[in-house]
């Protein structure tokens, strides 16, 4: 019941996540104002709003000018409710502390944020990382973790995504790219930082090759590599250190 309830809040935070990335893109203020659709701005009703049952109800049309509203929608807002009764049930099987709830929840939203961000416009704002970076370094300061430990994964991150940007004259990855691993190696520490990097590129080249190969994509034509990123770390983050160690036992 109680995980029912968590995806539920999912869901409604997913559909609230959809809203704030495509009102940042337009500049627009994200907390007042209703939803307008996005081909024919015409108001949004409660109705056409429900997480998942309007896009069903209403065969991912528009309710006024009948065009064909994004797969998107339903697909941040269902991922969203899993990741949340993931969190939730990580949360519970570890020393269940209301701060480290908040700090999960906070940081796998903005994760998430990032992720539709990058996939949509290919660019991430740097406020979508530097507010999660503010939250994990107070989080860290009142756990006494190792501040030193986590900063340097952060700064070697930065430098080598950096490097890779210098060398291909930025083709393949932007500077929001190499901002986005000084987070994440400041999140995850060493070695954990080593899982994700070396997951999001596996991933990333995976996924590359697969659409060249269904000629979706062109040798050239740009993808995000946020999303790979954001991929990496939810890997690492809950299962680093034993894929860390199951791969030095194939060494
Ligand atoms: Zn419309």
């Amino acid at each position: 019941m109680i995980y029912f309830f968590v995806f539920i809040i999912g869901l409604i935070a997913g559909s609230f996540f959809n809203c704030l990335v495509s009102r940042m893109e337009e500049g627009r203020d994200f907390v007042l104002g209703r939803s307008r659709c996005s081909f024919c701005a015409h108001l949004l009703s409660w109705q056409d709003l429900i997480p998942l049952l309007s896009f069903f109800l209403l065969k991912r049309r528009c309710r006024y000018c009948r065009e064909k509203i994004s797969w998107q929608y339903p697909l941040v807002e269902l991922v969203t409710g899993g990741l949340f009764v993931w969190l939730f049930y990580f949360w519970l099987s570890q020393e269940p502390l209301l701060s480290s709830l908040f700090f999960l929840f906070l940081v796998f939203s903005f994760l998430i944020i990032i992720f539709i961000y990058d996939f949509k416009y290919l660019l991430i704002p740097d406020s979508l990382i530097l507010i999660p970076l503010l939250i994990t370094f107070i989080y860290f300061l009142s756990k006494e973790v190792n501040l030193w430990h986590h900063f340097l994964a952060g700064l070697f991150s930065f430098l080598f995504f950096l490097l890779i940007v210098i060398i291909t004259l930025g083709k393949g990855m932007g500077m929001g790219d190499v901002k986005l691993v000084f987070f994440l190696g400041f999140l995850l520490g060493y070695p954990d930082i080593l899982v994700a990097l070396f997951s999001s590129f596996l991933i990333g080249a995976t996924i590359g090759v697969g659409l060249i190969l269904m000629k979706k994509k062109k040798m050239k034509s740009e993808v995000p590599f946020g999303p790979f990123l954001v991929i990496g770390t939810f890997i690492a983050y809950f299962w680093g250190i034993n894929l860390f160690n199951w791969y030095l036992t194939l060494l």
